[in-house]
């Protein structure tokens, strides 16, 4: 499908302002491309808080009522967004990750994703309105809610754009793409315009916070899913695209192995 993914974090969305700014830059994206599907983390640090709550109840929360829980800041996020795109006159949608048809195994708080069925993304796409979709989260064939590990939401959105073979996914940042160090420690860092999907493991992986989670690598690195590393502060010159030296694409959709 002719349609890019849009990938937000945490930090992006932490207040309704910083939300209201993250909807004006759909709103600019959305003058160049026809359908756009938007993957959004839950709100500033929602997830730790929640996680703190639960073992304020129980010190070792069960962990199918544990992503019962987390799996709700997510939904905070993508519910305010759709809110702030349909008051700014754009039309949009919500979905949790089990209405966006992300199918897991039964690991509860590292599930990993084994299929994705998106029909109710492509029918809203074809609507023409803006798809938001809760990161993180999925549901088992025993339709019970998962979540897919801590920064798990880099690898719904390069699901996503797998599953509706959209051309890339642009992941929001604070930085404005790879360096071969932390930026905001090194003054001499060096800037990558363009990475393969093994250069940018290695650096991703060598520092103590993952710029993008190395699952939604491997996964974008199987499906040939180019990659664009931007910043979400305005005037950012550049970014960092990741694909493959050579395009190879075979037709057939790999989810991740269990
Ligand atoms: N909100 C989840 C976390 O903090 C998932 C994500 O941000 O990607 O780990
Ligand atoms: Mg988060």
């Amino acid at each position: 499908m002719n349609a890019i993914v849009l990938k937000f974090g945490g930090a992006s969305l932490s207040t309704p302002k910083k939300m209201l700014k993250v909807a004006d830059i759909i709103i600019e994206r959305k003058k160049e491309l026809k359908n756009i599907v938007v993957i959004v983390s839950a709100m500033g640090d929602t997830t730790d808080k929640l996680l703190k709550l639960a073992r304020k109840i129980h010190t070792d929360p069960p962990k199918r009522e544990q992503d019962m829980l987390i799996s709700v800041g997510e939904r905070i996020s993508m519910s305010l967004l759709s809110m702030a795109l349909q008051k700014k006159g754009i039309n949009s949608i919500s979905f949790t990750g089990s209405q966006s048809g992300i199918i897991t195994c039964d690991n509860h708080f590292d599930a990993k994703i084994i299929d994705v069925k998106p029909f109710r993304i492509i029918d809203e796409l074809k609507n023409n309105k803006i798809v938001i979709v809760a990161g993180f989260q999925g549901i088992s064939q025993k339709k019970e809610i998962t979540t897919l590990g801590r920064g798990g939401s880099d690898t719904s959105a390069v699901a996503i754009a797998s599953a509706i073979e959209a051309e890339s996914v642009d992941f929001y940042k604070d930085v404005m793409g790879i360096y071969n160090k932390d930026p905001k420690e090194n003054k001499d860092a060096v800037f990558f315009n363009k990475l393969n999907y093994d250069e940018s493991l290695k650096i991703i992986t060598s520092s103590k916070h993952f710029l993008l989670h190395p699952r939604a690598l491997e996964l974008a690195k199987q499906n040939n899913i180019k990659l664009i590393i931007r910043s979400f502060k305005k005037n950012a010159k550049k970014f960092t695209s990741i694909e493959n030296d050579a395009f190879k694409k075979d037709g057939k959709i790999v989810y991740e192995k269990v």
